[in-house]
């Protein structure tokens, strides 16, 4: 987290984690591309994403695993 900011204050007291779903057996909340498919069986992965909060006035910025975000694009493309 060396030299970021907080969108909102500017501040730099930030602190990594991630969101949750809130309840125990669900996943952590991820990121899915919509390829238009509505299917339940739909196997289109998920982005994994991160979440910082700032710790000076609580805004949450939320990222998504940009590597896995585009090697899944490109496996959408070539589909
Ligand atoms: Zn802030």
């Amino acid at each position: 987290m060396d030299g970021a900011k907080c969108f909102k204050c500017g501040g730099t007291n930030l602190k990594p984690g991630e969101l949750r779903s809130g309840l125990v057996f669900l996943p952590v909340s991820a990121f899915r591309f919509d390829t238009g498919n509505r299917s339940l069986f739909d196997k289109t992965p998920d982005v994994l994403i991160n979440a910082t909060m700032c710790l000076d006035c609580g805004f949450v910025e939320i990222l998504g695993n940009l590597k896995s975000a585009k090697a899944i694009v490109q496996k959408i493309a070539e589909a």
